[in-house]
């Protein structure tokens, strides 16, 4: 074994030359790194492995609950970097992409209305056999869950459905907030 890594998205193998095999997927006739760790050609079975570096597979799946930061917030969707698959922090995070249309049930016509950079946000992945993964937070328990104040950087409280005010400043900001906003990552 090698001391070269590889991330996720990365190529490994052509698929006339290999399988598809745990820790990789295949896209446009490319097999690709699924996970952070350590690839393996197998070249007696013609198999593609990636042993992940941490241990056990922390490989986002359907449903999960995620939690990370927003990275850059565009006018349609979102980019974040997820730091917990479930319960457990995952390292090197994985790039989580939330479009408008499932981000929230009411009815908002920019991003900018719902999240900002640097926002805390909890999320669930509606597929995970893209890069990056895709997530919605339409359902109560899904939003922000904890946000600092854009004008001083105080932390900011929770006031109203989807409303926050900075403990410092008195500033508000307009966020799609989690039910238990302020609580911790986890959905009691
Ligand atoms: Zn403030």
């Amino acid at each position: 074994m090698t001391e070269k890594y590889v991330f996720p998205s990365e190529k490994l193998a052509v698929e006339e030359e290999y399988l598809p095999a745990e820790g990789t997927y295949l896209e446009n006739h490319e097999i690709r790194a699924a996970v952070f760790g350590d690839p393996f050609l197998d070249r007696e079975h013609y198999k593609a492995t990636v042993f992940p570096k941490m241990g056990k597979a922390k490989v986002p799946h359907v449903g999960e609950i995620v939690v990370g930061v927003v990275q850059a917030v565009r006018k349609y969707s979102l980019v974040m970097e997820i730091h917990f698959l479930g319960e457990e922090e995952v390292f090197p995070p994985y790039t989580g992409v939330l479009h408008l249309a499932n981000s929230s049930r009411d009815f908002v016509s920019t991003m900018e209305e719902l999240y900002a950079s640097g926002d805390i946000v909890r999320a669930r992945v509606v597929d995970a056999k893209t890069v990056p993964v895709q997530l919605e937070t339409k359902a109560i328990n899904f939003g922000v869950i904890y946000s600092l104040c854009e004008r001083c950087g105080t932390v900011a409280n929770k006031i109203g459905r989807d409303k926050l005010q900075c403990t410092q400043c008195d500033h508000f900001q307009k966020r799609k907030t989690a039910i238990d906003y302020g609580k911790g990552i986890l959905i009691e």
